[in-house]
C-alpha cells in the first residue's frame, strides 16, 4: 500500500486564499485591517527566518505587519513594557513573542503578560484553561494546522483512536486536547511509555511531535491508519562537492517504510510546517473578528 501525499504546502495556500479573501471583506465592509505583531528577542538565527517569513506571508493576506527586534540582553521590565503597549494598540490583534527567549527572561511570565485576546500562539495560561475545558479560546497554530488536515482528509473524527506521540505544552498536550474535542480516543504518549511500537500500533491517526528524527517507523503504523508527522529534524547528508557538510530536513517518522503502510501520510518538508504559519494568520484574522463582534471566518478556527 501507498499512502496519500497530505500535501501541508497546497492546503496552507488555500488557507492564506481564505484569509486574504476574508481581510479584504473585512476592509471594505468595516474599514478593519487586522494586524499582527512579532516580537523578537535576541539574535537566533533560526528565529530570525522564522521572523521574516511571518512577516512577509502577514503583508501578502493584506494584513498590518509589525516587527520588534530586541537586543539578547534585553531587560524583562522592558519587554514587558512593549508587550503592555501592543496590548492596548487597537491596530494590533495579534501579538506573538517569539520563542525560545534568552535564558535570563522568564517565558510564563512574558507569555502570560500578553492579552488573551491578542494571544495568536494560543499559549496563554487563560487560552490553555479554555481549550482544556472545551471553551471557545485561540489556539496553538501547529495542532490548528493538524486538526485541519485531519478534518479535511477524513471528514468527521468521531470514535477513531489517535495517539499523539509527544505531550510537549506547544504540540502534544493541545493537540490531544483537539482530538478529543473531535471525539476522538485520545492517547497522549511520551519518552516513559511502555511498548510505544504497540501503543502506536492500535491508532488510527497518528500525531508525531518527539523531535527524533524517522522514530516512527513502518511497522509501528496500523495498515490504513493517517500520519501526521509534526517533526523538523535536520541531519547529516554527506558532504557537498566543495567539501562542506550537507544536511537534510526529516520528520519524527520515516516517511519511506511508513507511507508503505500508512492509508494517508504529511511530508516533511512540506506537511505540518506550512500550516503553522498559515494558522497564525488565521488566528490574527479570529482574534481581528472576535474584538470586533464580527463573525469568525468558517473552518479557519477549531
Ligand atoms: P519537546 O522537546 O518539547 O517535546 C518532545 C516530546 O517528545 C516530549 O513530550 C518527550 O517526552 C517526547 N519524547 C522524547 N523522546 C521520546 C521517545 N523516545 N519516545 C516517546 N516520546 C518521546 O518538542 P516539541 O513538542 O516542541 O516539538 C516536537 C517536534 O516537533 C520537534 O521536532 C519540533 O522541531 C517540531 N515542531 C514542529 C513545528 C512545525 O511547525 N512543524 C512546530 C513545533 C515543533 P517527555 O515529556 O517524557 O520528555
Amino acid at each position: 500500500m501507498t499512502a496519500t501525499r497530505i500535501d501541508g504546502k497546497a492546503f496552507a495556500a488555500s488557507v492564506r486564499e481564505k484569509v486574504t479573501a476574508h481581510v479584504a471583506t473585512l476592509k471594505a465592509d468595516h474599514g478593519l485591517i487586522p494586524g499582527l505583531a512579532v516580537v523578537l528577542v535576541g539574535e537566533d538565527p533560526a528565529s530570525q527566518v522564522y521572523v521574516r517569513s511571518k512577516g512577509k506571508l502577514t503583508q501578502e493576506v493584506g494584513m498590518k505587519s509589525v516587527e520588534h527586534k530586541l537586543g539578547a540582553e534585553t531587560q524583562e521590565a522592558d519587554l514587558l513594557s512593549l508587550i503592555d503597549a501592543l496590548n492596548s494598540d487597537e491596530t494590533i490583534h495579534g501579538i506573538l513573542v517569539q520563542l525560545p527567549l534568552p535564558k535570563h527572561l522568564n517565558e510564563d511570565l512574558v507569555i502570560n503578560a500578553i492579552d488573551p485576546t491578542k494571544d495568536v500562539d494560543g499559549f496563554h495560561i487563560s487560552n490553555v484553561g479554555l481549550l482544556g475545558t472545551g471553551q471557545k479560546s485561540m489556539v496553538p497554530c501547529t495542532p490548528l494546522g493538524c486538526l485541519m488536515m485531519l478534518r479535511d482528509h477524513h471528514g468527521s473524527l468521531s470514535g477513531m483512536n489517535a495517539v499523539v506521540v509527544g505531550r510537549s505544552n506547544i504540540v502534544g498536550k493541545p493537540m490531544a486536547q483537539l482530538l478529543l474535542g473531535d471525539s476522538c480516543t485520545v492517547t497522549i504518549a511520551h519518552s516513559r511509555t511502555k511498548e510505544l511500537s504497540d501503543v502506536v500500533r492500535r491508532a488510527d491517526i497518528v500525531v508525531a511531535a518527539v523531535g527524533r528524527p524517522e522514530m516512527v517507523v513502518g511497522d509501528w503504523i496500523k495498515p490504513g491508519a493517517t500520519v501526521i508527522d509534526v517533526g523538523i529534524n535536520r541531519i547529516d547528508a554527506g558532504v557537498k562537492e566543495d567539501g562542506s557538510p550537507k544536511t537534510r530536513l526529516v520528520g519524527d517518522v520515516d516517511f519511506a517504510s511508513a507511507s508503505e503502510v500508512a492509508g494517508a501520510i504529511t511530508p516533511v518538508p512540506g506537511g505540518v510546517g506550512p500550516m503553522t504559519i498559515a494558522c497564525l494568520l488565521a488566528n490574527t484574522l479570529t482574534a481581528c473578528c472576535r474584538v470586533n463582534g464580527l463573525p469568525e471566518p468558517e473552518g479557519l478556527t477549531a
